[in-house]
């Protein structure tokens, strides 16, 4: 392993600059590990998947005084794109639209056997028409797909499973009358910390834009304790707050 060479970058007043800084460099964090001077976070360029020969790290260790001294090592380099095995666009779209027309992931596959000889695609056109589905909020094999997943995640796992995740509320009709509760022993556990229960969406994160509900507490330092989440399919407050309260007392 070659040594880096570490170069005093800024002095952070607190962790919210820190992390200010951190994301204007285009890095996320790493590690954290815990030194006998406090604690220290490495940063890695937040594109190292794609330019894996980017080298730029960021080092923030703390001070006793919650300062963070950060240093840098290497720049970004953006040169060399990792090769990507995604399929190339127009036959994704030959993929798609087949799949729109009724054929089945075999048929397709034979389709494309036959205009493509050379290209090795089997599972990447179950993934492509599968996204695909998942995309159209009617899709009924997903909710097929959904319920063999809960199935095996029914039941409170044994006590030292903390970190196991299990589904305590589940309700999936159809995409528009959804309500799945994901949460663990340990996110649970949680709820020690206050009586007071706090819940907000997010609407940009599952693949068909349905809102995703979390919920938690916080204590008195303000800090916030995650306790779960839901996938829901409506955001209307009145009937998701009186099922999340059903799910909870349970
Ligand atoms: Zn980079």
């Amino acid at each position: 392993m070659s040594t880096r060479i570490w170069q005093e970058l800024f002095l952070c007043k607190d962790e919210d600059e820190l992390l200010t800084i951190a994301k204007e460099n285009n890095t996320c964090k790493k590690r954290t590990e815990q030194r006998d001077y406090g604690l220290c976070y490495t940063y890695i360029c937040s594109e190292y998947r794609k330019y894996p020969l980017c080298e730029f790290q960021l080092k923030a260790k703390q001070s006793s005084d919650g300062t963070y001294k950060l240093y840098s090592t290497a720049s970004h380099d953006h040169q060399q794109r990792n090769p990507t095995t995604r399929l190339p666009s127009p036959i994704r779209e030959s993929i798609i639209r087949m799949s729109d027309n009724g054929l089945v992931t075999s048929q397709i596959n034979r389709v494309m056997k036959a205009l493509h000889p050379g290209l090795s695609i089997d599972t990447k056109v179950m993934n492509v028409s599968r996204v695909h589905r998942q995309k159209d909020r009617s899709s009924i094999k997903f909710i097929q797909d959904l319920q063999q997943w809960r199935s095996s995640r029914q039941n409170v796992p044994q006590p030292n499973k903390q970190q196991d995740i299990f589904i305590p509320y589940y309700v999936a009709n159809y995409v528009n009358d959804l309500f799945i509760r994901l949460t663990t022993r340990q996110l649970l556990s949680a709820c020690k910390y206050s009586s007071v229960l706090a819940i907000d969406y997010t609407y940009k994160i599952t693949t068909n834009e349905l809102p995703l509900l979390v919920f938690g507490t916080s204590d008195c330092n303000r800090r916030f304790y995650p306790m779960g989440i839901c996938l829901i399919s409506t955001d209307e407050s009145a009937d998701t707050f009186r099922t999340l309260f059903r799910g909870i007392q349970q």
